[in-house]
């Protein structure tokens, strides 16, 4: 019954493709994220050889070991987690892409810690956009100030916003999430941040209402790697009794 990771990955490109035509996105205006997190660098690496070089890891410590068992491979790297400010040296100095930036000291000190040698991290601020009891996230009125922080910058490139809004089987609730999520890059976009375009939204569930919004990069998971075990079982039951 359960596909393989090539098969996977063409069925949701042929999906982004048919969902391109059918709101009238241009062709390849919608980048694939394969969210890794959890699966092995062998599955990633199984993915790449069908042809995906963009992955999405939210956790550090599993990220930089397949970071560093792939490094032969030109993939791109896409952080996506919560970002813990004592954290941020090894995402500066290991990846080209951070999605979840909802705060200045986070982007002050990866501008601080982007090794000289990399081009500029680009940076993606995530919005608040449901407004959700849920922590992560700037809310749209700040969005402005922080985005005019981020720009000033120089090891960083503001390139976009993105969002997780609540879950919700209901189109219309995914498509006036994703909206207001494009309306306020838009916004960005008319004061000047020209570099502010892309939109990282769109999840397994949800991410025909996102292309159909406007997204350019979707992050999916469960579609290609299959269902995730539950995170952390394996520490837990190895937990010496100290
Ligand atoms: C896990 C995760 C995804 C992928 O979710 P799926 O439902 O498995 O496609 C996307 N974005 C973020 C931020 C995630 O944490």
């Amino acid at each position: 019954m359960s596909l393989s990771i090539p098969e996977n990955l063409e069925k949701v490109r042929q999906l982004i493709s048919l969902y391109e035509v059918k709101y009238g996105r241009s062709d390849k205006a919608v980048q694939l994220i394969a969210v890794s997190k959890t699966h092995g660098a062998d599955k990633v690496k199984i993915a790449y050889q069908a042809g995906q070089k963009h992955f999405g890891e939210n956790y550090l410590q599993e990220a930089l070991e397949k970071i560093d068992a792939l490094k032969d491979l030109p993939l791109h790297w896409h952080f996506i987690g919560p970002i813990q400010s004592n954290k941020t040296r090894a995402i500066a100095e290991s990846f080209q892409w951070v999605h979840s930036v909802d705060r200045l000291k986070v982007a002050q000190r990866l501008n601080d810690q982007r090794p000289s040698s990399l081009p500029g991290l680009n940076i993606m601020l995530q919005v608040n956009i449901s407004n959700e009891d849920s922590k992560a996230g700037i809310s749209v009125d700040e969005l402005e100030a922080l985005a005019n922080a981020v720009e000033s910058l120089p090891n960083l490139v503001l390139s976009g916003l993105m969002a997780i809004p609540a879950a919700s089987n209901d189109a219309n609730i995914q498509r006036d999430n994703f909206r207001r999520l494009r309306e306020a890059r838009d916004k960005l976009l008319a004061q000047g941040l020209d570099q502010c375009q892309h939109l990282s939204m769109g999840m397994s569930n949800d991410f025909e209402a996102a292309i159909a919004e406007g997204a350019t990069m979707i992050r999916i998971g469960t579609d290609i790697f299959g269902p995730r075990e539950a995170r952390g079982y394996s520490k837990c039951v190895k937990l010496p009794q100290q």
